[in-house]
């Protein structure tokens, strides 16, 4: 196909994001897309199996990672921000900040000779710093692009990677640049963060070693995670004999400033449950949970086979506290059972809270830059529930996947083909 002269911009390598960029590219027109991270790939990549199917996370990502890192059409600019956007619809200019990442894009090979030989060792953010990382990282296997960075912030200029680098990669005087474009639509797809559960210290996130969250549970029981798989309390690396899964924290919570549902929660912490009972079938395993939304194609038949199957126990009731008992390390959780009005206490020797899902750091400077309004919850605003779910505001700026709320895999991934749609119908016109 014959390159088109017109070109997009997608803010954002998730999975939306990356669905978006094959999509414009796919009909030929150039597609920048820009990733604040060192690797394209979002949360996707962090999670290890997928609701409803449990197929493995990191086989379904990985083909598509290397699709959109070959597309000729597609100019991936990793580690990279936007600075500020001019124009409007069909003829926007756009300034991004390449940061320096102390390492050649073109030279660098991803053999990981300079890792080996580095002497930093730093918490993986990747593993939700239950691992660890060099200074000079890809954060994990297949990281889009393979290329290395430096973490200057951590780096001793020891200069021990220079000297093993056998294609002289390695540049720790590199500067920031900056690259303008022209392009004629944008993609916002700048997905979530987690909800900071450390704000409900009655559940002990923070106190107690042996409360995680979900994001954690995710690392923990990944193959190529921190504890290569295996399913172990942070305390004293056993294996958990009870697990209780809490839901809803920092989310339908007014007080706390998120009302909405963020729809992944049930699913996940279901999947997880089901997770834990495969690795360990003599296990029990609990979910506490206000009321289970899965509303999803095959989602209700996999919570009725997490009950029936697997004996996953359900107790509906909102989690009072968490406290953890003397010398064990074990917790004890304190929930009102609503089916049966009574109080509970029951142990757990590890207790995983489902964290809420929030706008992604940076979306209000994002959105005064682009012009895009946002819900009072931190979102993209969108022109129209119906007709519009992908538009926003600004013509020729569209939304996808959770930059304009939570959304599951199959969910974020239409949207993202929908704002290529709505992209391409701009391009091909050049204009409004
Ligand atoms: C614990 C947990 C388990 C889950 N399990 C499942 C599951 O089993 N099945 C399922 O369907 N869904 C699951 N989900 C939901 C799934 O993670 C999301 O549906 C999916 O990640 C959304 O993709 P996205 O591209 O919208 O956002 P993200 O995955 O968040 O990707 C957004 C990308 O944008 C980048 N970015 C952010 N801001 C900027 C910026 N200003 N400039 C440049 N780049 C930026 C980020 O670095 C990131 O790479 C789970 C969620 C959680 C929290």
């Amino acid at each position: 196909m014959t390159e088109k002269k017109q070109a997009a911009l997608i803010v954002g390598g998730g999975v939306a994001g990356m669905q978006a960029a094959l999509d414009i590219a796919s009909q030929g027109f150039k597609v920048y897309l820009v990733e604040r991270t060192p690797s394209i790939g979002g949360r996707m990549a962090q999670i290890d199996k997928t609701f409803p199917t449990l197929d493995c996370s990191a086989c379904i990502l990985t083909p598509k990672l290397s699709e959109v890192a070959h597309h000729k059409n597609i100019t991936l600019l990793t580690y990279s921000e936007v600075g500020t956007v001019t124009g409007k619809s069909g003829d926007f200019r756009v300034r991004v900040r390449r940061k320096a990442r102390f390492v050649k894009e073109d030279l660098c090979a991803g053999c990981g000779d300079c890792a080996a030989e580095c002497p930093v060792e730093i918490p993986n953010e990747f593993d939700m710093n239950l691992g660890f990382r060099k200074a000079i990282y890809v954060g994990f296997p297949q990281a889009t692009p393979n290329v290395y960075t430096v973490d200057k912030e951590n780096c001793i200029d020891c200069g021990r990677c220079l000297k093993v680098c056998q294609r002289n990669a390695i540049d720790l005087e590199m500067k920031d640049k900056t690259m303008d474009l022209h392009v004629g639509a944008i993609i916002v797809a700048t997905g979530f963060e987690l909800f900071d559960v450390s704000q409900y210290p009655r559940l002990g996130y923070g106190h107690y070693a042996n409360v995680i969250h979900a994001m954690e549970f995710e690392r923990i029981i990944n193959a190529a995670g921190p504890t290569h798989g295996h399913l172990v309390r942070l305390s004293d690396g056993k294996k958990p004999h009870s697990i209780g899964f809490i839901q809803c924290v920092g989310a339908r919570d007014v007080q706390k400033g998120v009302p909405y549902c963020s729809r992944v929660c049930c699913m996940y912490s279901i999947k997880n449950a089901v997770m834990a009972l495969e690795h360990y079938p003599d296990a029990e395993v609990w979910v506490y949970y206000a009321d289970i939304r899965a509303f999803g194609k095959g989602f209700e038949e996999f919570y009725e086979m997490a009950k029936k199957r697997f004996g996953v126990k359900f107790v509906r009731g909102r989690v009072a506290e968490v406290m953890e008992g003397k010398n064990t390390g074990n917790l004890v959780v304190k929930v009102e059972d609503t089916e049966s009005s009574k109080v509970r206490l029951i142990e757990h020797d590890m207790v995983v809270i489902s964290p809420g899902v929030i706008p992604s750091e940076g979306m209000h400077t994002m959105a005064t830059k682009m012009g895009i309004e946002q819900t009072d919850d931190g979102y993209v605003q969108i022109d129209h529930s119906f007709f519009g779910p992908i538009l926003t505001k600004v013509p020729g700026v569209f939304v996808c996947g959770c930059a304009d709320g939570p959304k599951d895999i199959p969910d974020s991934v239409s949207a993202g083909s929908a704002a290529a749609m709505k992209a391409t119908i701009i391009l091909s016109k050049g204009g409004v």
